[in-house]
């Protein structure tokens, strides 16, 4: 690994060994900052509003060839990347800890699932599918395609700066639909270190004598003007929006104004359930990796906690044991848990919700700033007994801050984790059967993932992910994810002699 004296010049040097030019670095407006040290890294150039346009009428051209290239052959692009990627995993692992802040093996698991989608999509490249259905006339077959949609806009965020691109590009590109990314703009620079890394696969699959055409990906540098401008592009049909509930609540409408079709990954505001039968060894640290890990900045961060009366006291002593001692530092070092917030907003942000949640009644351990490098922002993670879910608790703060409230009925528990305007994940630490099955039934927890013994945070890319409410309904990653970056058709052949109508119609000339 580089050992250059700044992260400034390390990161530099990482970018310019991937391919990204030095012109896209000094002299721009959106300013990439490291919240290890609040160290301005590049002052990057970004796109006009003109260089966005003409990227996306690119795309739209390239499109119309990709589109007819065989999937398994666009699978092969994906393979090539997930080959770069593997090649790459250090770089673009480092890059992601100094520009978000991630401790390094959540920056080297970010690559990692990169990685994971792209053989995921490399084998659905054969797997495609559409279904042969019964058809109530004689000498017909009814049947659906799936075909590829057209431009997919993707919109990240920033705690997940490139994992969440790798979600959509890589099944939107085997589904024969061209990319145009806008990343965060506190993370420009790992956009554009991934962006170098696929070129680097494009080249490899020409290389091998396949043909892609010019401008089938691009990435647009910029902030909400240039995110409203791929949401209100006629040629986008597909927006996928990963930000927070304000963000999607501008970008939803404006796309359904036009018929486009939204994917929305919106704010969570997670909860567990721990019963009295839970293991509370494997809850204490099914807890506290999903309320304090990656500083409390996932979608998925555990942020309400509904314990039993009867379990309550032995759990949250060992919890605030843990709050205390947890390693709070340079995500960079060896043996700390807990990094840096991104900037002086989310710390902000963090302050005004533990003083709202004392002044509801709530009791705080942690939540103080540490390391006071003047512009980085660390804190203690903070745990909350609150008498009751009132006022912050209701809301997606985005920090580490864990609100812990008693309970002595399950049936309360489950409606108070499901009275709450966010679904997106949810756990219940159980060994009781009903509990469990309960739980994840249908009148269990709302959200769209629900587990049992495991904390809420994280997720594997073989499943669907996304939540429901106000975290937008979206469904991204495995399972039948895919199928919201194609058009479906359904096709009905007549392969006899007559014109028999549906439902007995007749119209006899
Ligand atoms: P954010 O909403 O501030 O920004 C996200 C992206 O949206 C950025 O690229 C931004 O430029 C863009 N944007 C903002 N306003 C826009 C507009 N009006 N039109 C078009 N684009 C616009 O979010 P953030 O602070 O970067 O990320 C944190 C939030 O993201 C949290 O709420 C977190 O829960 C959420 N998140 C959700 C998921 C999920 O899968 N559900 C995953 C990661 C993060």
């Amino acid at each position: 690994m580089h050992e250059l004296n700044t992260l400034p010049a390390e990161t530099r040097e990482i970018l310019l060994s991937l391919g990204v030019p030095a012109a896209r670095l000094d002299g721009g407006s959106v300013t990439a900052r490291t919240p290890i040290t609040g160290e301005v890294l590049a002052e990057v150039v970004a796109d006009t509003t003109d260089q966005a346009n003409a990227a996306i009428e690119r795309a739209h051209a390239a499109f119309q060839i990709w589109r007819n290239v065989p999937a398994p052959k666009r699978g092969e692009l994906i393979r090539l990347l997930g080959e770069e990627l593997r090649a790459s995993k250090d770089v673009l692992g480092r890059l992601v800890s100094v520009e978000a802040g991630k401790v390094t093996s959540e920056g080297l698991g970010e690559v990692q699932e990169m990685i994971d989608i792209c053989d995921f999509a490399v084998g659905l490249s054969r797997q495609l599918y559409g279904l042969t259905i019964a058809t109530e006339r004689a000498d017909h077959r009814m049947m659906e395609t799936w075909h590829p949609v057209g431009v997919v806009g993707v919109i990240s965020a920033f705690n997940f700066p490139v994992a969440v691109w790798s979600w959509n590009a890589a099944l939107a590109l085997v589904c024969g639909d061209a990319v145009v990314w806008k990343p965060s703009e506190k993370t420009p620079l790992t956009a554009l270190a991934t962006d170098a890394i696929l070129q680097r696969a494009i080249a490899r699959y020409r290389a091998e004598g396949h043909e892609i055409p010019e401008g089938l990906t691009a990435v647009l540098i910029g902030g909400a003007d240039i995110g409203e401008l791929l949401v209100d592009h006629t040629r986008v049909p597909v927006i996928s929006a990963t930000g927070s509930t304000r963000m999607g609540r501008a970008v939803g409408p404006r796309v359904a104004a036009r018929f486009g079709r939204s994917i929305l990954e919106l704010g969570g505001n997670n909860a567990a359930i721990v019963a009295p039968s839970a293991d509370l060894e494997l809850t204490l640290r099914g807890v506290a990796f999903a309320a304090m890990g990656t500083a409390g900045q996932r979608c998925t961060t555990l942020r309400r906690l509904f314990v039993h009366d009867s379990v309550y006291d032995a759990l949250v002593e060992r919890l605030k044991g843990a709050y205390r001692s947890v390693t709070v530092g340079s995500p960079l070092k060896e043996g700390n848990l807990v990094g840096p917030l991104i900037d002086k907003a989310a710390f902000d942000g963090m302050q005004k919700a533990l003083e709202a949640a004392r002044a509801a009644g709530g009791s705080v351990v942690g939540g103080e700033r540490v390391e006071a490098a003047q512009d980085a922002y660390y804190t203690r993670p903070a745990l909350v007994e609150m008498p009751a879910q009132t006022g912050p608790v209701l809301e997606e703060t985005f920090a580490p801050i864990l609100y812990v409230i008693r309970y002595t009925d399950f049936a309360d528990a489950l409606a108070m984790q499901n009275d709450v305007p966010q679904g997106l994940s949810s756990s219940c630490f159980t060994n009781d059967l009903r509990e469990a099955e309960t739980f994840l039934s249908a009148s269990g927890s709302d959200c769209g993932i629900a587990n049992v013994n495991i904390g809420p945070s994280g997720a594997e890319i073989g499943g669907a992910f996304g939540g429901e409410k106000e975290t937008g309904g979206g469904r991204e990653s495995g399972s039948d994810a895919w199928k919201a970056y194609m058009r479906r058709a359904t096709n009905t052949i007549n392969y006899g002699r007559s014109l028999p109508l549906a439902q007995g119609v007749k119209f006899d000339i």
